[in-house]
Parts: C-alpha cells; sequence; structure tokens
C-alpha cells in the first residue's frame, strides 16, 4: 500500500475554511519558513479511504483472535471508550485551578481506593506512562525506603530468570546490581536458589505472580518472608493481575509494593506503542517516597512524569471497574484461568505443553521436540497463524523455554472461538509433518511477511523523508 504522502497531489485539498474576517497582518519573514511543509494535499474522500485502507491491514481485537501471551489483549468494552471521550476529560487542562477538576481528582482517587482494595495496598501513583516505567518508579520507592534508614549497603535486587526482560533492566535503571536465580523445574521459584542469594546487600526481589509460565506460585508466602526476614522488600510485577484479580491480593501474599498495567488488565486498546497507564500501589510505609502528583499539586514535588500521567486510561480503567463490579472483577480473573485451561487441554496432543499442570490465565507450548522432528520452529508456526486470521502467541518468552508459544487467550474470548483456535493449532501440528517447507515460508497471505527483524530493530525507519 502507498504512504500518504505517496498519494499526494499538488493543489488538492480538502479544506472548508470560512471567509476570514479579520485583518490579515503578515508574519517578519524572519520568523516564515524558508519552504513549505511537506504535508500530503488530498480530497476527504481519498484521505478516508487511505484510513480505512490502514485500518484492513492491522490485526486488532475487533479483527480476531489475539492471544498474545503476557499481554493480556482482551476486549475492552466501547463505554470505556464514550466515557474517556466526554469532554470534561478531554478538555481539561493540566495546569487547570483544583476547584476547576474537582470531577477528575474524583476519578483519580475513586480508581485509587478500588485499586487499592483489588490488590491490598494503601498508597498509590498514576503517574508512571507504562508498565516499565511503574517498575523503574516501584524499585525506586523500594530504594528510597533503604536510604532512609541508612541501610546503603543493599545494593541487590533478585530477579528469577523467567522474569520479563523489563525487571532486570529496571533494576540496574535504579543503580541495582541485578542478581538472577534459576526456576525450579515446575517453573516456579527455586526455594534453596532464592535463599542462598539472600543477605545483607539484598535491597528487594522482583517477582511475577502468577508467573510468565502461567502458574501460580505455591511457595509465595514462604517466598516473601524469607525476602523480608533477610531485610529485602518484595515488588510485584503485576502485569498478570489478570489471573487473580479480585480473588486474592498481592498485598496479603506478603507485597510491598506492586506496578499494574492498566493498559492491560484493565481494558485500555494498546499494542504499537500505547497509550499505557500504570498504577504503582504501595503499603503505607512506602508511602511517603511515592511521586505526589495526583492532580494540579502544587510545585515542587518528586515526579516520575509531568501533572497526572495519561488520566484518559484512568478513566478507561474505572469505567472498566465500575462496569464490572465487586462480582464482575474476580468473575472475569476467572473466566480468564478457565479459557486458558480450555484452551490448553483442548491443544494438548499435539504440540507440548512446557508444563503439564493447571495453568493460571495463560500458558506455554514448548515446540522443541517438535522443532527436531520437523524442522518447523516457533516462528514457523507463528508466521502460519497469521494466514489464519489469527494473531500469533508471544515467542521465545520467556527465556527458559525453547522454542516458546505463550498463549494468553483472555476472558472476553468464547467457547467457539477457543475451539476454532485449537483446530487451527491441530491443522497445523499435521501440517507441518507434511509440509514443513509451506510453513517455513508462511505467512502467504499478509502484507508483509518475514522482515528483517534484526535489521528492523537496530535500525528501524520510522519517518518519511522526501526525496
Ligand atoms: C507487559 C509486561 C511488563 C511491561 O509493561 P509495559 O506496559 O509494556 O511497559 C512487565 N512485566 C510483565 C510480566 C509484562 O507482561
Amino acid at each position: 500500500m502507498k504512504l500518504i504522502f505517496e498519494k499526494s497531489v499538488p493543489g488538492r485539498h480538502c479544506d472548508m475554511l470560512p471567509k476570514c474576517d479579520v485583518e490579515t497582518v503578515a508574519l517578519p519573514e524572519s520568523l516564515r519558513r524558508q519552504t513549505p511543509p511537506a504535508l500530503p494535499e488530498m480530497s476527504e474522500v481519498d484521505l478516508s479511504r487511505h484510513y480505512t485502507e490502514l485500518n484492513q491491514h492491522v490485526h486488532g481485537v475487533n479483527c480476531g483472535f489475539y492471544p498474545l501471551g503476557s499481554c493480556t489483549m482482551k476486549y475492552n468494552p466501547r463505554i470505556d471508550e464514550e466515557m474517556a471521550a466526554l469532554p470534561g476529560f478531554t478538555g481539561v487542562h493540566p495546569l487547570a485551578p483544583a476547584y476547576a477538576v474537582a470531577g477528575c481528582r474524583e476519578v483519580l482517587d475513586t480508581a485509587k481506593r478500588y485499586l487499592c482494595e483489588i490488590t491490598g495496598m494503601t498508597g498509590m501513583t498514576f503517574q508512571p506512562a507504562a508498565g516499565a516505567h511503574g517498575e523503574f518508579t516501584g524499585v525506586l520507592l523500594i530504594k528510597q525506603y533503604h536510604k532512609s534508614r541508612g541501610d546503603e549497603a543493599r545494593t541487590k535486587i533478585i530477579v528469577p530468570d523467567s522474569a520479563h526482560g523489563t525487571n532486570p533492566a529496571t533494576a540496574a535503571m535504579c543503580g541495582y546490581q541485578v542478581v538472577n536465580i534459576p526456576s525450579a523445574p515446575d517453573g516456579c521459584v527455586d526455594l534453596e536458589a532464592l535463599k542462598a542469594v539472600l543477605g545483607p546487600d539484598t535491597a528487594g526481589l522482583m517477582l511475577t505472580n502468577p508467573n510468565t509460565v502461567g502458574i501460580f506460585d505455591e511457595n509465595i508466602l514462604e517466598i516473601t518472608r524469607l525476602v523480608h526476614e533477610a531485610g529485602g522488600l518484595c515488588y510485584y510485577d503485576g502485569a498478570n493481575l489478570n489471573a487473580v484479580m479480585g480473588v486474592v491480593r498481592p498485598g496479603d501474599m506478603g507485597f510491598d509494593c506492586i506496578h499494574m498495567n492498566l493498559h492491560k488488565t484493565f481494558a485500555t486498546p494498546h499494542g504499537g506503542g500505547g497509550p499505557g497507564a500504570c498504577a504503582v500501589g504501595c503499603k503505607a510505609f512506602l508511602e511517603p517516597f511515592l511521586p505526589q502528583s495526583a492532580l494540579m499539586d502544587e510545585p515542587g514535588h518528586l515526579q516520575v512524569r509531568s501533572f497526572a500521567g495519561n488520566f484518559l486510561v484512568v478513566v478507561r480503567a474505572l469505567t472498566y471497574l465500575m462496569t464490572l463490579g465487586r462480582e464482575g472483577v474476580p468473575e472475569a480473573a476467572r473466566n480468564a484461568v478457565l479459557n486458558a485451561n480450555y484452551l490448553m487441554r483442548a491443544i494438548q496432543g499435539t504440540f507440548d505443553l512446557a508444563f503439564d499442570r493447571t495453568c493460571m490465565h495463560e500458558f506455554v507450548l514448548d515446540l522443541s521436540e517438535y522443532k527436531k522432528e520437523t524442522g518447523v520452529s516457533a516462528l514457523d508456526v507463528a508466521k502460519s497463524l497469521i494466514d489464519y486470521g489469527m494473531h500469533p502467541p508471544t515467542m521465545y518468552f520467556p527465556l527458559i523455554v525453547h522454542e516458546a508459544l505463550m498463549l494468553e487467550p483472555t476472558e472476553t474470548e468464547s467457547k467457539e472461538t477457543l475451539d476454532w483456535a485449537a483446530d487451527v493449532f491441530r491443522q497445523l501440528y499435521e501440517l507441518g509433518r507434511k509440509d514443513p517447507a509451506y510453513m517455513q515460508e508462511a505467512p502467504h497471505n499478509a502484507q508483509i511477511g518475514r522482515p528483517d527483524e534484526v535489521l528492523a530493530a537496530r535500525h528501524p525507519v520510522v519517518r518519511w523523508q522526501k526525496a
């Protein structure tokens, strides 16, 4: 498809401005552009068709199944968008005086109350722009806490090898040394390995629970107890909260602070870079170290982002929470777990399960044996799924499973969709045995087949430049 710039025809336009009824004043020459801006020139219908065509080339939750593990690509109810589009929210100025934005403050306060209730925390900030930023904020709380006690010898953060890549990156960004511990064969934290690294230099532990292989760590209370006993704090990566919200609380598991990816768990359309928002919650003793944003605070407070963060994502999250209510939130979590287990068992018997046990909201397939037998890799299967109109699952993550495909169907999919998805996996399993070459060249019906991912990551071309 052509870029909008390539469709441009000089002189074409679709603006219909009223006739100017005030005196025109010419800008001084020094303030004027030397060359006109390279903006595309189009008629309204061509413009409209351009965006419709773009829309047809992307895959979103509204197009089809999107089981991207660890990302919670659930359906986002339209009412969330309607609320976030209310002019009272979209038109508010970040520097408006507090008395003029009492409604916005109430949104933040109510969302905070609900999310604290769900997580078992007492303090919260909505400043961070996404999960990774929230981790950074949360680990800074831990750092400030130790510092406030003069306990400067704590220089290490423990991170299991199954962690999301952002966890070690966060710890390093906060100036900590990262201590990796291996997982036990069941995918959970290896208690002996944890004990071996705990000590007076432990600042804290960062943990995802349920973890990145979709398993709820049965030793969670023992884990947080051990870390506290060593004088460290426990950080909960809440990206997987969709599995447990309203059912169990990280605060009760012994965690001191948590981040929630509002865009994942609490229904904001995400992917492709945004928009996101993160709530960082903490226990009372960490509250003094929270960024003092809320809304329209006096200047001079510690902030990790401007103003109140991505406020409209919080509006969506609150709408979502209020729509589901006290009964609906745990029901969503339970259905997410049910759907994942249903799909896992429906696929079983074809590709190997990385861990053959009841999972939480997601599960991981291990294609290493299959690849040895057929030459078809996890990547080839992922690419083949595109031809069926399914978004590929997360690939090659977590790193502890080789040839991993990680599926998270979410609670919003029907049994029919799950049956269809399982059937596609079964078909591909057979196809790889019969015609591996075909799958190694997939996708066959996509706009873009197999881009050079290294090149795309190292030298991304994200800007059109006039020839
Ligand atoms: C998505 C995710 C993150 C990072 O969140 P972003 O909003 O993408 O920055 C961190 N940890 C886990 C386990 C995740 O799934």
